[in-house]
């Protein structure tokens, strides 16, 4: 069982990319067997579901959870050292999560909306609103739910090569004035 080899070290930490992950996914019943399951950790319901697991052969930690676009798949990926009861308290950020929100968020904003002259209520703001809408197109992503996804993905573990800078949003919507 215990082996001086181990294919951790094959393994990159993921890049913020739903691709990347997804060949990541393809992967998983290759990966699993060969890490040793430390905890696991279910939010609510089936769609919050993370584990822990180490490489008894080279002591790598790692996390799974689901799938992004398909959520009876699993996909592992590396994390620091950690114990088992901190992990539970905050289970670290998925990349596919990220991956996911970021990808959905530009797909959002890609759209065409129509703006108009009063500027959005958000405090702080000061885009123009949206046809429709009280918001400016960001603002209106974040109240279409996103918002929760956002706040959601910064409340758990981040930890490097992630960083919540990757979630903010570059204004380069500013040309406009
Ligand atoms: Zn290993
Ligand atoms: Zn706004």
């Amino acid at each position: 069982m215990l082996s001086a080899e181990c294919d951790c070290a094959e393994y990159d930490d993921l890049p913020i990319d739903l691709k990347a992950v997804e060949a990541r996914v393809e992967l998983y019943r290759e990966m699993r067997p060969k890490l040793r399951k430390l905890g696991q950790k279910l939010v609510g319901q089936w769609s919050e579901h993370y584990r822990l697991y180490k490489c008894d052969a080279c002591g790598q930690y790692w996390q799974s959870t689901l799938a992004p676009r398909d959520s009876d798949l699993w996909y592992l990926f590396k994390v620091p050292k950690i114990t088992v009861k901190a992990w539970k308290q905050s289970v670290y950020v998925p990349p596919g999560e990220i991956a996911k929100f970021l990808e959905e968020r530009t797909a959002f904003l890609a759209k065409e909306f129509e703006t108009k002259d009063t500027i959005c209520n958000e405090r702080g703001c000061s885009e123009h609103a949206i046809v429709g809408s009280t918001k400016c197109m960001y603002h209106q992503f974040l109240q279409i739910g996103f918002g929760e996804t956002l706040s959601s993905l910064l409340s758990m573990r981040w930890f490097p090569p992630y960083s919540p800078e990757l979630l903010q949003l570059n204004h380069t919507m500013e040309s406009d004035a």
